[in-house]
């Protein structure tokens, strides 16, 4: 079943006593109306059963701490594929959505969700690194180790951010989601900062392999909504993932994207095949055994992830990238998340050094 609030899969909340007395601690509890337990600091939620079948219960609490290492960090890339030069802002870790192929649920080792709440330090932060740096143009983005909207109507962040973005012309926002929750970003003034992203897929892929997630259409309608309040938009393909019917999946979905929201508005549309960690695939098979898609064919890539075979990816991008490039706005940039110069030119016919890096391209399409 769609859902619009994934945050309602939240039964409990865990606060450390060091951040009970915090105003915004307090304003999360009292919002969200959930049982609490609190907990000495640096102490965890206890969750029964051993991870990670312990993630089904574990997506269901909550714990609110401090964050005591830096917030804000360059995407982990990796040198040998093309990259896009983001800065990852760690609000908090883990989902109450539940995706067959998250990477999370091989990269983290604990079954709860977690959300930082020392959000005076988080700004201090990026106030320090933001005038450290004068010629540098900031992009960037909370939804890397969590999704990030799906708990912000437990955790009203999501203005906070807004407003701070608001006034910094050396940089944007992006908040990237699989939600529909997105009431806290009516009525900001958002200044042209923040970008408001959805992921999206072949309705099957959605249906089947994206649990606790809004519908496409859902997604559409949201992201119209927001470019009705003037957000710019951006839209991520990925994982693009092989499944009988994948050319009509993906069809669809970009018909009905530009068939919903104005293409002028879009800032970028990303493209990235399937990729995992090895270790990833017997988690996800083990925690969801109906799942198919892992029983494909995939190589080893340069990074030690799997991914499909070049000659198999370059024909998905072909395709997608042509119904895109049919349509979209000639303002959006169109790019590759981690691939090759290889598969550049294969399916573009250019590089991103043709074109000042990619990081310069994605810079261009919102400065
Ligand atoms: S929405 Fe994103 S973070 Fe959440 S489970 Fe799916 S892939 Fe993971």
């Amino acid at each position: 079943m769609p859902y619009t609030d994934p945050s309602r899969h939240v039964v409990q909340l865990h606060v450390t006593e060091d951040c009970l007395d915090l105003p915004y601690t307090r304003e999360i509890i009292g919002r969200s109306g959930l049982p609490v337990t609190v907990l000495p600091p640096g102490g965890t939620p206890d969750i029964a059963g051993s991870y990670p079948a312990s993630l089904d219960r574990g997506k269901r609490h909550l714990l609110l701490c401090r964050n005591r290492g830096r917030f804000l960090k360059p995407c982990p890339a990796t040198r040998e594929y093309r990259c896009c030069g983001y800065q990852v802002l760690n609000i908090g870790m883990n989902c109450p959505m539940d995706c067959v192929y998250c990477i999370l649920q091989a990269y983290l080792n604990n079954p709860w969700l977690s959300f930082f709440v020392n959000i005076e330090d988080l700004f201090a932060e990026l106030d320090h690194v933001y005038d450290g740096f004068p010629d540098q143009f900031f992009r960037i983005g909370t939804g890397e180790f969590t999704d990030s909207l799906a708990l912000d109507s437990l955790t009203g962040l999501s203005p906070h951010l807004v407003r701070w973005m608001r006034t910094r012309s050396r940089g944007v926002l992006e908040l990237k989601t699989k939600s529909v929750a997105i009431d806290n970003l009516r009525g900001l003034d958002h200044g042209g900062r923040t970008i408001v992203a959805w992921s999206l897929n072949s309705p099957p892929i959605m249906a089947r392999e994206e649990l606790r997630t809004a519908s496409l259409e859902q997604r559409l309608r949201a992201a119209a909504r927001c470019a009705g309040w003037g957000y710019r938009l951006a839209f991520h393909f990925d994982p693009i993932i092989w499944h009988q019917g994948w050319q009509e999946g993906y069809r669809q979905a970009i018909e009905r994207l530009f068939a919903t929201v104005p293409r002028e508005q879009i800032a970028w549309i990303s493209l990235g095949a399937l990729r995992y960690l090895p270790s990833l695939k017997s988690i996800a098979t083990s925690r969801f055994p109906g799942s198919r898609f892992f029983y494909e064919e995939f190589i080893d890539g340069l990074d030690g992830k799997c991914r499909y075979f070049r000659d198999l990816r370059v024909e998905m991008y072909r395709f997608i990238a042509g119904e895109l490039a049919a349509r979209a706005a000639e303002s959006t940039c169109i790019y590759f998340c981690m691939e090759s110069d290889t598969v550049w030119r294969q399916v573009f016919g250019f590089i991103p050094e043709e074109r000042g890096g990619l990081p310069a391209m994605l810079d261009r399409s919102v400065s």
